[in-house]
């Protein structure tokens, strides 16, 4: 008899997601099938799933009726035939969600972000391969189940919840920014949109990372108290709307300068905002973009080249910086203890969309528990 799973689909753009029984996927042969203990909801997501003509043309969907869900964390339940080492059911895992088409030019180099069909499993996709990657992994964390790549997991040890678990994808995507920016330990680092999502998450992997001084810019007053309190000696909080960043920054470090900036700041903020902060980066400074301002903005050449500063866009991390992560976690350096989380019943996963756009800023966790 064919097993069956509960899963939250979405059946069309702008409904409710709607809880549907379907079979439980069978596994491929270097796939996993993964028992989702709980799953991520981004903040993103309410966007998406309303807000379909407005979505990107050139970032597909998968196909209606979808089962999303980005980041999950769960038990293996089954291994393929060809899954002969290093996995094993019953091991505690972090799904990540970045599949690549395995064969193209880059994922031949082993740069498999840059897959011209990398796609985010239960979310959406980067390139026009993406639609088959859907058809081969149709299954997201709103289901009970799915199927992964055996090389797409982080193994978790026991001392990170599955909550915590499903916060890896804006975790890792901190942490690879901050690696693109080589930034060291005993360095400075401005994060700009430092009490949201993605920004807590580059604070305290900062920290972990053995930072001098994490400067971090927010507008809101309490939140802005809550990083600072994360660690009173090192974190440094600035409230935007007062003296421009790149002042108060020069000031800090006698007019050297930050050695890396991570910029987290979402679509609609201000363009001044990024210049004041690319600003406070010191001569040779990298700055990543992992945030998603929308408008332009007006670099220019010369400059950058006589002080050598970049301007890079990161997207996601591979598996083995999620099994850093993970390391951080298990060692204690990386403190996911900083997150409240939100959880609910896959019944109730409209009103976990609603729960995410009532956060309080990046410490709320909303996630689905199966
Ligand atoms: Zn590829």
């Amino acid at each position: 008899m064919t097993k069956m799973m509960r899963a939250a689909r979405l059946h069309q753009v702008g409904q409710p997601f709607q809880v549907d029984t379907i079979p439980v996927p069978e596994v491929r042969p270097t796939d996993v099938l993964v028992e989702v203990k709980a799953a991520g909801v981004v903040p993103n997501l309410h966007n998406v799933v309303t807000n379909y003509p407005k979505w990107f043309p050139f970032l597909p969907l998968p196909t209606l009726p979808a089962i999303y869900g980005l980041d999950s964390a769960g038990i293996v339940s089954q291994v393929g035939s060809q899954v002969r080492s290093g996995i094993k059911p019953g091991d505690r895992v972090y799904v990540n969600p970045g599949l690549s088409c395995g064969s193209c030019t880059a994922c031949r180099r082993g740069d498999h972000i840059n897959c011209t069909a990398y796609t985010f499993q239960g979310y959406f996709g980067f390139g026009p391969g993406s639609k088959q990657v859907f058809e081969d992994y149709p299954y997201g964390g709103f289901g009970q189940f799915l199927t992964a790549p055996a090389a797409n997991l982080v193994k978790l040890p026991d001392s990170i919840s599955y909550e915590q678990g499903a916060r890896f994808g804006y975790l890792g995507t901190a942490y690879s920014a901050l690696r693109k920016a080589q930034f060291a330990p005993g360095q400075t680092v401005l994060i700009d949109g430092a009490t949201g999502t993605l920004g807590l998450g580059a604070v305290i992997l900062a920290l972990a990372m053995g930072a001098a001084k994490v400067y971090g810019t927010g507008r809101n007053k309490a939140l802005l108290d809550k990083i600072h309190k994360l660690d009173p000696n090192r974190v440094v909080p600035i409230a935007l709307g007062g003296r421009a960043t790149s002042e108060l920054i020069m000031e800090a470090t006698g007019g050297y300068g930050v050695d890396a900036l991570i910029e987290t700041l979402g679509p609609n903020a201000p363009v001044a905002t990024v210049l004041d902060s690319f600003n406070a980066l010191r001569r040779g400074g990298k700055a990543i973009n992992i945030g998603g301002v929308a408008d332009p903005i007006p670099l220019e050449p010369f400059p950058l080249m006589c002080l050598q500063k970049s301007y890079i866009g990161s997207l996601w991390f591979t598996t083995a910086e999620g099994q850093d992560m993970a390391a951080m976690a298990d060692s204690g350096t990386l403190n996911l203890g900083v997150f409240e989380h939100e959880r609910f019943p896959l019944d109730k996963v409209n009103e976990a969309l609603d729960a995410i756009e009532k956060r309080s800023g990046g410490f709320t966790n909303v996630v689905i528990m199966h």
